[in-house]
C-alpha cells in the first residue's frame, strides 16, 4: 500500500506508524470530574470497518505526523493532510 506523504509523496506504507482515530480529542480539563472523559481519551478506541480517519506517523521519512483518509477494508486512501494543518484548521473553525 502506497500512503501519499503531504511532504514525500508516495511513500511504502512500511516507512509509516500507524497511530489510529484521528477524531479523538484530549480533554481540555484536569478536574477530577473529568476522569471518564480521560478514561475514554486514553483507553477506549473504536474498531470500524469503512471509511475512517487515521493517524500515520512518517518515521522513516519526513518523521511528520499526517492525517489518512482510508477505508479499512478496502484499504484504499482518499486522501491525505499533515496533521498540523488539520489541527489549525479545526482551531481556527473553534475560535471564529
Ligand atoms: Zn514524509
Amino acid at each position: 500500500m502506497l500512503i501519499k506523504c503531504p511532504y514525500c509523496g508516495p511513500r511504502p506504507s512500511e516507512e509509516f506508524t500507524i497511530l489510529g482515530d484521528a477524531s479523538v480529542r484530549r480533554p481540555t480539563s484536569n478536574d477530577p470530574a473529568t476522569m471518564d472523559q480521560w478514561f475514554d481519551y486514553v483507553y477506549l478506541r473504536d474498531n470500524p470497518k469503512g471509511r475512517y480517519k487515521e493517524y500515520w506517523h512518517h518515521g522513516g521519512g519526513c518523521r511528520s505526523w499526517i492525517v489518512v483518509d482510508r477505508d479499512t477494508q478496502t484499504h484504499e486512501i482518499f486522501g491525505t493532510q499533515a496533521a498540523r494543518d488539520v489541527t489549525l484548521a479545526e482551531n481556527k473553525k473553534g475560535n471564529s
